[in-house]
């Protein structure tokens, strides 16, 4: 890393410090590059922990990222496991679970409040020699001799042989790069919530599907529930304004009694929805990952676990061509982009219609489509490699995974933390 008159120099640089930019940053901490992080928010503003109520769920298999980038450590001791999941449709009774024992797994996944999640990031991150964070917004882009040359809000330079854009799904660097994104608004907004019940979760996340829309209970800790309930904006402005009780009948109402009886709420906030895809995801020495490259529906809680698929991806492909080139290696070279592009398609893809299939399917009240899901979920209880196929998808065990994804040391020889 050097810097002169203004003009950073690096070979990586990372427009967005949030869970994916950090996370990026944390795998890359791994490899001899030198890496610049621009995050314009304090963390403090990002993840408040008395504010911000969201949790996020986690993988298996991004668990495993987590662990092998250093920052599981952090998250351990607040991580609340998830021993089966109960999916149902208000609207048919249809009825689905899935258990950890079927799958052969300890635990379907974790859940994890955001703030201790972003907090475990940025301590691992405090640790890394080669890691710079510099607190600015990236406003453009140039090209440079042999790299890309970024502009910030602080009037300091970044010039790197790759430059990534983790900075959301309104991605400003997305735009200088002329990438153009398609955006599908659900007119729905999401309520997100923690709650006391009666019963407490006994480790089990529900789905539920219900006529304005699903509703995700997530167990987390202190015997607590995270709940985001999807609605149509309208609906989503009413309930919000609610008083305490009056939300929590309406709440009970629409989701029923599987938890006992809703006790308390948190603080309530409201995210609208929409899919945001990018067009493509690399152009010359620059690539998209996380939200920049797909903002997706929370109903199927893919956003982060795939983009922890795109963090491990990159690490891979980038520590393999240190491996094969040494010194020589160019981290933004044309042959590097076109191998993750290729690599990440599939699951991208996937990952984005499965969802948005979700969406449409259980958001639906014709009556076909009623039927359907229905007897599919009722198929689903009850056909076991079906289920199996399903839920290694859900949890991204599906199709080819990176090292970091299987629990794998980035670079041979070297131990995962
Ligand atoms: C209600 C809800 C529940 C969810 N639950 C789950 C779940 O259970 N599991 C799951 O996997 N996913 C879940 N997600 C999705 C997940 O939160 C996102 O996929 C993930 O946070 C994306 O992270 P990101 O870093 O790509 O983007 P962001 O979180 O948007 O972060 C972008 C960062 O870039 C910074 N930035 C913005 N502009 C600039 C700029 N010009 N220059 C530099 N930096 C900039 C921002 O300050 C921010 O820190 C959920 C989403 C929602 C809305």
């Amino acid at each position: 890393m050097a810097e002169s008159g203004g003009l950073l120099r690096c070979d990586v640089a990372i427009a967005g410090g949030g869970f994916v930019g950090l996370s990026l940053a944390l795998a890359l901490g791994e490899l001899p590059l030198s890496v610049v992080v621009i995050e314009p928010l304090p963390p403090a503003r990002q993840y408040p922990p008395d504010l911000d109520a969201r949790t996020t769920a986690l993988a298996p298999g991004s668990r495993r990222v987590l662990e092998a980038i250093g920052a599981w450590r952090g998250i351990a001791a607040e991580a609340t496991p998830i021993h089966s999941i109960h999916v149902s449709d208000a609207g048919t009774g249809g009825f689905a679970r899935l258990e950890a024992a079927e799958q052969g797994l300890e635990a379907l996944g974790h859940t994890i409040g955001n703030a201790a999640l972003g907090r475990a990031l940025r301590e691992r991150a405090a640790e890394l020699p080669r890691l710079q964070l510099h607190a600015a917004a990236a406003t453009g882009v140039q090209s440079a001799p042999g790299g890309r040359r970024l502009a910030t809000s602080t009037g300091l330079m970044v010039e790197a042989r790759l430059v990534v854009a983790a900075d959301g799904a309104g991605s400003v660097l997305r735009s200088a790069l002329g990438i153009a994104a398609r955006v599908r608004e659900y007119g729905q907004q999401a309520i997100i919530a923690n709650l006391e019940t009666g019963r407490g979760h006994a480790h089990v996340a529900h789905e539920r599907f219900t006529r304005a829309g699903p509703i995700a209970a997530l167990p987390v800790a202190a015997g607590r529930v995270a709940i985001v309930w999807t609605l149509p904006e309208r609906e989503a402005c009413r309930v919000l304004a609610l008083d305490e009780a009056a939300f929590l009948v309406e709440l009970q109402r629409a989701f029923g009694f599987r938890l006992g009886r809703f006790v308390r709420a948190g603080r309530r906030e409201a995210w609208p929805l929409a899919l945001t895809e990018s067009v493509v995801t690399a152009a010359d020495r620059a690539l998209l990952v996380g939200n920049a490259a797909q903002g997706l529906h929370p109903a199927a809680a893919q956003g982060f676990n795939l983009a922890l698929r795109d963090v491990a991806t990159l690490a891979e492909i980038l520590a393999d061509e240190i491996a094969a080139q040494g010194p020589a290696a160019d981290p933004g070279a044309g042959h590097v982009l076109q191998r993750y592009v290729e690599w990440r398609e599939a699951d991208r893809r996937l990952a984005i219609r499965f969802t948005d299939t979700l969406v449409d399917l259980f958001g639906s009240e014709r009556g076909l489509l009623r039927v359907a899901r229905g007897a599919g979920l009722l198929a689903f209880d009850l056909a076991g490699p079906v289920k199996r196929e399903f839920g290694r998808r859900l949890m991204g065990l599906a199709g080819r995974q990176p090292r970091l994804v299987r629990g794998l040391p980035l670079v041979a020889d070297r131990p995962t933390a």
